[in-house]
């Protein structure tokens, strides 16, 4: 194994631990996509979760904006499925501190735990799974800012882009293999509901 895992190391690893599924699915969204993942399902095994963050941590490490403020750097995840890559990312660039941000239901405001305040100047790197949409990471990086931290990175696992991408600039962008999945809009445009494959539905 290399120290940064490849495209298709990467890939190996999500499809020997069911992470990467073919078929025919319907996100929440209402797109139809060829393809599903669920990093959560690679994170399950402690080699891999460590495999992946730690090659992660390479690449941000290898950026020298973010090497120089490492010690005082804080890693945070918009929800649960990036805190396994947020405390290997951390752990490998022994980094400052971890957190998360929450909301209580779907479709609610993110927040963070009480008494949990970004100090002045806050260096941050936001961390997750994937980006797929990046509708909560979008909305974290707003959170932060807006309580006065800088956000320097943004790293993920895996980047799935899909037609409603959020664009975010020129933010320095990491991660560690791209999966081109096919969406289409709905039904009418779904070539694999032309050929009649059971639509399966996922909620997240
Ligand atoms: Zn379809």
């Amino acid at each position: 194994m290399h120290l940064i895992p490849t495209q298709d190391e990467v890939v190996a690893v999500l499809r020997e631990t069911g992470a990467l599924r073919d078929g025919h699915f319907l996100y929440p969204s209402g797109l139809h996509s060829n393809e599903y993942l669920q990093v959560p399902l690679a994170m399950r095994y402690y080699q891999y979760q460590r495999m992946l963050s730690v090659g992660l941590s390479r690449l941000l490490r290898a950026n020298s904006e973010i090497r120089a403020l490492i010690p005082e750097l804080s890693i945070v995840a918009p929800a649960n499925a990036g805190l396994p890559v947020a405390y290997g990312v951390c752990e490998a660039l022994r980094a400052k501190q971890v957190y998360w941000a929450e909301n209580d239901r779907e479709g609610d405001s993110l927040r963070f735990r009480q008494y949990l305040e970004q100090h002045p100047g806050e260096q941050v790197v936001l961390v997750d799974d994937i980006l797929r949409t990046g509708k909560k990471l979008s909305e974290l990086k707003k959170l932060l800012e807006t309580n006065g931290a800088f956000v320097i990175g943004l790293a993920v696992i895996i980047y799935q882009p899909t037609p409603d991408t959020h664009d975010f600039g020129s933010l320095p962008f990491f991660h560690l293999a791209q999966l081109d999945a096919s969406y289409y809009a709905d039904s009418a445009h779904c070539e694999l509901c032309t050929e009649g494959i059971p639509l399966e539905k996922v909620w997240v």
